[in-house]
């Protein structure tokens, strides 16, 4: 009887280990892990064109082919979760998701939480205003408020620079506090501001001047190495054979010459 006992106990002694084993294939529940049974999960912010968007319900851009091709490249499924950007770099960074892909600016503040792939798309702050604005450089931007996106490498330089801003979830919405007079600008990624200023018919133009220069790279749990390495094989792969270029191009995106 006793022994029985013994043998249930050791029995449900190893059970508990092997669904405390399997709980750490979950995505990035063990940093030592790569991606879950098979699953690659992303998040994203599908507000970013042409990098993330909906058409209809679908999630497409070129972050989201990039995403395909890594994962096909790599043998896996991928599942994507569209939620809000902050949310998806916390995601990324407490392991919920295996990865975040949403034109993500790879900084240093960013890199003391979270592991990032190599950088993949080199970006810049740009300036959105009205057609009719007397804002024609970021000079003039002194004593105006711009709006900019919450939690974004644009809300980042406005607040260390000193101006007046309202932050909004989506890039959208920022714009549109332009368009209806709310703030004097728009601080936003650049080809985004492109893209984002193209659908105003006009009533907005980007300016040209880069206010900064960033990198966009994956994002993963810190310590994350044994994923953040097969990425990137896959991110060099990718390139070498000009499927990276051509996603690019297919969005119309202008990779700077390295
Ligand atoms: N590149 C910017 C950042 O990382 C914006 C990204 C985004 O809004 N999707 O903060």
């Amino acid at each position: 009887m006793k022994k029985n006992l013994l043998k249930i106990a050791a029995l449900a002694m190893v059970s508990a280990l092997a669904v405390s084993s399997l709980a750490g294939c979950g995505a990035g529940d063990d940093a030592s892990n790569t991606a879950s049974k098979g699953t690659l999960t992303m998040a994203t912010n599908a507000e970013f064109p042409p990098f993330e968007y909906l058409e209809g319900e679908e999630i497409v851009g070129a972050d989201v082919d990039m995403a395909k091709a890594v994962a096909e490249y790599l043998g896996y499924e991928l599942e994507i979760t569209n939620i809000d950007f902050d949310a998806a770099l916390t995601g990324a960074q407490t392991g919920k998701y295996d990865m975040a892909v949403a034109g993500i600016t790879a900084n240093e503040e960013r890199r003391q939480n979270m592991n990032f792939s190599n950088d993949y798309f080199k970006a810049s702050q740009s300036i959105i205003v009205n057609a009719d604005s007397e804002i024609k450089a970021a000079a003039d931007l002194e004593g105006k408020t711009v709006s900019c996106q919450e939690g974004t490498t644009g809300e980042q330089y406005l607040l260390d620079n000193g101006y007046q801003i309202q932050s909004f979830k989506t890039g959208s919405e920022a714009i549109t506090a332009l368009t209806t007079g709310k703030v004097d600008a728009v601080v936003i990624d650049n080809a985004v501001a492109k893209a984002l200023s193209a659908e105003q018919n006009g009533k907005t133009v980007v300016l040209d001047e880069a206010l900064t220069q960033e990198s966009y790279a994956i994002a993963m749990k810190l310590g994350n190495d044994e994923l953040t390495e097969e990425i990137n094989k896959a991110l060099a792969a990718l390139k070498e054979d000009g499927t990276l270029a051509q996603i690019f191009e297919k969005y119309e995106l202008t990779v700077d010459a390295e």
